[in-house]
C-alpha cells in the first residue's frame, strides 16, 4: 500500500461526506482487512461522527457506542431555542440511522471505569465492554464550586445552559417570566472553554428576543476573560441591532464573577460593585468530562493526546476526542469534534487493517447568529506537523467586518444551512 500523501487525506475527508472520490484509497473506501472491537463512550458531535466513519473506513469492524441519553440534544442553534426562535425538537437528534444503516451496536448506559490493561469499558448497567481500541468522546464537565456558590443545585434555579436540553428551556422560560426593564447577567468563563463564541451569541440572541417583547431590559456579560471571540464582529452588531441593550464588562474592569448568590440573585466580581440580575446564566469552567478523568486520561483537567491520530498519549489504544481533548489551536466545537471523529476513524481503521497512518487534515467553522437575519462566522483548516496541530495560514478567517446587510443575511442563511449539513452527516 502506497503511502498517503497529505494531500489524499485532505481529499478523503473531503469527499467522504458524499461517499464519492475514494477508489484511490480502496481500505478507506470500505475495502480493507481491518478487523476488532471499537468501543466508542459518548454519542456527540465526535463520538457519533466516528462510529459512522469508522464503518464507511472498516465495515467489518465491530463497532459500540455507549450513550447515556437516548436522543441526544445539540448546542449548536441551542442559543436560538433559547431565544425563542426554533422549538427543541429541531435541535433534537436519535440514534435510529447510526443504529440500523451503519450497523453500530448503539448502548444506552453511562461509561463508569477503563481498564487499559484487560482493555474494558465497565458501565453503570452492569456489563463490561472488551475493546481493542476505545475511543472516549465525553464532551465537557462543568467545574462545580469554582465559582463560589455555584453548584449543580444552584443550576436549578441559576441555569448555566452549556449542556443543551432541560437547562436551555429553564433559562428560556426565565426570560419569559422576567419582567420588562429587567437585567440579564451572563457570567462568561475563562479559557478554555465549550465554544468559544458561545456566551456572546448567547447575549445576542437573548437581545433580539428582548428587543421585541421587553424592549427597555438590559443583557450586561461579566466576562473571565479580557478578549472573546469574533469580538469587533460581535460589538458591530451589537450597535447596529441592539444599541445600549448590551454590555460587555472585560475582566480587567472586574467581569470575573468570584460569588454567586442564588438566594439574592446577585453576582460578586473578584473587584468591583456586586450586580443584581432578573435572570442569570453562569457559565462556569470547565473540564473533560467526567469518564475522561476517572479513566486517568486527563491532566489539568483535559486529555493529551497524539493531535495526528487523537490516541491518549497516557493509555495506549484509547483515542480522547472532540472537546475533552488538547488539540489547540482547533477550538472546542462541534464541528472540530466531528473532524476529529472523522481523523481519529481513519487512523483507527489504517492502524487495525495494518495499513500506513493517514495524514491528516481539519476543519472547523463556528457561525454565530447575532439575529435570525444577521451572522458572523469564522473558518480554519488545520494539518499535523512536528509540533502537532497548526492553522494553514491564508486558509479560512473571519466574516469582513463591514460587510453590509445582504452579506450578514446571507450568512445567517448559511448558519442554518451548516447545522442541517453538520446534523445530517452525523445523525441523519
Ligand atoms: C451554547 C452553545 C452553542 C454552541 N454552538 C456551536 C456551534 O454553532 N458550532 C459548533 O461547532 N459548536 C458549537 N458548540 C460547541 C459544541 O456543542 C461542542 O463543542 C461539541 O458538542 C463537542 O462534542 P463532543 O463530542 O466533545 O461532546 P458532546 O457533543 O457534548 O457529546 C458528548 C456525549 O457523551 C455522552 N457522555 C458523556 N459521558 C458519558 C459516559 N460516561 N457514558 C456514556 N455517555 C457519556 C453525553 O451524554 C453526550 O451525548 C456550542 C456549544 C454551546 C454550549
Amino acid at each position: 500500500m502506497a503511502k498517503l500523501t497529505r494531500r489524499h487525506f485532505v481529499r478523503i475527508l473531503g469527499t467522504a461526506g458524499t461517499g464519492a472520490g475514494l477508489l484511490g484509497w480502496p481500505w478507506l473506501a470500505g475495502a480493507g482487512q481491518a478487523k476488532g472491537r471499537v468501543v466508542i463512550v459518548g454519542g456527540g458531535f465526535g463520538g457519533a461522527s466516528c462510529a459512522r466513519y469508522l464503518r464507511r473506513f472498516a465495515p467489518d469492524v465491530d463497532i459500540t457506542l455507549v450513550e447515556r441519553d437516548a436522543k441526544f440534544v445539540t448546542c449548536p442553534f441551542s442559543n436560538a431555542v433559547m431565544a425563542g426562535i426554533y422549538d427543541l425538537d429541531f435541535i433534537t437528534h436519535d440514534y435510529t440511522a447510526l443504529r440500523e444503516r451503519d450497523r453500530v451496536n448503539v448502548i444506552h448506559d453511562s461509561a463508569i471505569a477503563v481498564d487499559p490493561v484487560g482493555k474494558t469499558v465497565g458501565l453503570a448497567g452492569g456489563d463490561a465492554l472488551k475493546y481493542d481500541r476505545l475511543v472516549v468522546s465525553p464532551g465537557i464537565d462543568l467545574q462545580w464550586g469554582a465559582i463560589e456558590g455555584y453548584d449543580e443545585e444552584t443550576s436549578a434555579t441559576i441555569p448555566h445552559a452549556w449542556k443543551a436540553g432541560s437547562q436551555t428551556m429553564l433559562l428560556r422560560r426565565q426570560l419569559e417570566a422576567m419582567p420588562d426593564g429587567g437585567v440579564v447577567v451572563i457570567a462568561a468563563p475563562r479559557n478554555p472553554f465549550r465554544c468559544p463564541p458561545g456566551p456572546y451569541e448567547r447575549a445576542s440572541l437573548i437581545a433580539h428576543y428582548l428587543k421585541q417583547a421587553k424592549p427597555r431590559s438590559k443583557v450586561l456579560i461579566y466576562d473571565a476573560k479580557a478578549k472573546f471571540s469574533k469580538q469587533p464582529l460581535f460589538e458591530q452588531g451589537w450597535q447596529a441591532l441592539y444599541p445600549g441593550m448590551i454590555e460587555w464588562i472585560s475582566e480587567t474592569d472586574g467581569g470575573a464573577i468570584e460569588r454567586v448568590d442564588a438566594k439574592n440573585m446577585t453576582v460578586y466580581p473578584t473587584f468591583g460593585d456586586p450586580q443584581k440580575g432578573d435572570v442569570i446564566n453562569v457559565i462556569p469552567p470547565q473540564q473533560a468530562g467526567a469518564i475522561a478523568r476517572t479513566a486517568d486520561l486527563a491532566r489539568d483537567g483535559w486529555c493529551p493526546v497524539d493531535q495526528r491520530t487523537f490516541e491518549s498519549t497516557v493509555h495506549q489504544d484509547v483515542f480522547v476526542i472532540g472537546d475533552a481533548s488538547i488539540a489547540n489551536p482547533m477550538p472546542k466545537s462541534g464541528f472540530a469534534a466531528s473532524s476529529q471523529g472523522k481523523v481519529c476513524a481513519a487512523a483507527i481503521a489504517a492502524n487495525l487493517g495494518g495499513h500506513d497512518l493517514p495524514d491528516p487534515s481539519y476543519v472547523n467553522t463556528c457561525y454565530s447568529l447575532v439575529s435570525p437575519e444577521y451572522a458572523i462566522s469564522v473558518a480554519a483548516v488545520y494539518r499535523h506537523g512536528a509540533d502537532g496541530i497548526y492553522a494553514v495560514q491564508g486558509a479560512g478567517g473571519v466574516s469582513p467586518k463591514d460587510a453590509g446587510e445582504t452579506f450578514r443575511r446571507e450568512e445567517a442563511r448559511y448558519t442554518v444551512g451548516w447545522y442541517q449539513s453538520i446534523t445530517s452527516d452525523i445523525w441523519g
